[in-house]
């Protein structure tokens, strides 16, 4: 009845334990996970866990600091890759301007390319954004990335951002920070959006929830996650598990 709509089982750290994880995360509750590649390899490798498993599906694209030698047959790749049908979407693609690895140039660039190809092949985006929350936006709405519309991944902006990102047809994605002790700006957001326009993920193995802030995260923590959204919101943990599944089901056509 949980999805976990951003995890890397693609991860390294995963490879050997993959049942295991799937597994521990499936007697919690959590029955359906997007396995979300960031460049060339680990997009192979979540199609191929994809490929594999009938409960785990894929999106592929690459982050904005990974990036760097990307050449014209690797967006030829990733637009015959992701016309598959276990690949329900492209990302995570976006901005991030914490680490200096690539120009603002650069990440445009890739970025507006695989909003084309989302276009073209009529998937939604996963967007990675840091520190980029209003140039993000003007990209998006520049594009029309509306067409198809898309999921704000592990949001960190306002909650007066967040309706605007919702009125370009894209959902808000909420992790683990969302349990931070110290967490205050996605509070506020899970408890005033529509529940309507709600996602769940954990980002997992990075953004431990709270007790396991720093430690490894992993799908089975969905439940603590959504479990803090439901107490934001005043409302039924099931009934809102049950909402962030039909919201993912309708974006992602699952
Ligand atoms: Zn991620």
């Amino acid at each position: 009845m949980y999805i976990d709509t951003h995890v890397h089982l693609n991860d390294e750290r995963f490879k050997d334990r993959l049942e295991e994880i799937i597994s521990e995360a499936e007697e919690a509750g959590v029955s359906r996970f997007i396995c979300v590649g960031y460049n060339l390899q680990t997009s192979q490798e979540a199609l191929k866990i994809a490929s594999e498993k009938p409960q785990v599906y894929a999106s592929l694209g690459f982050h904005p600091t990974e990036i760097k030698g990307l050449q014209e047959k690797d967006y030829l790749w990733l637009e015959e890759m992701a016309q598959n049908e276990k690949v329900l979407a492209i990302g995570e693609c976006g901005f991030d301007f914490h680490w200096e690895t690539t120009t603002k140039e650069e990440q445009y660039e890739a970025f507006v390319r695989q909003i084309a190809i989302a276009k073209k092949i009529k998937k939604p985006l996963i967007i990675h954004c840091r520190d980029a929350m209003q140039l993000t936006l003007e990209v998006l709405i520049s594009q029309n990335a509306r067409e198809v519309g898309g999921v704000m991944h592990s949001y960190s902006g306002s909650k007066e951002m967040a309706p605007l990102f919702i009125k370009e047809n894209f959902m808000i994605g909420i992790g683990g920070p969302v349990t931070f002790l110290n967490a205050k700006a996605p509070k506020e957001v899970v408890a005033s959006i529509d529940e309507n326009y709600l996602l769940s993920e954990t980002d997992a193995p990075y953004l431990a929830p709270h007790p396991y802030r720093g430690k490894e995260n992993r799908p089975v923590y969905i439940p603590l996650i959504v479990a803090k959204m439901a107490e934001l919101r005043g409302t039924d943990q099931t009934i809102l598990a049950k909402t962030i599944m039909n919201n993912a089901r309708k974006l992602f056509k699952i």
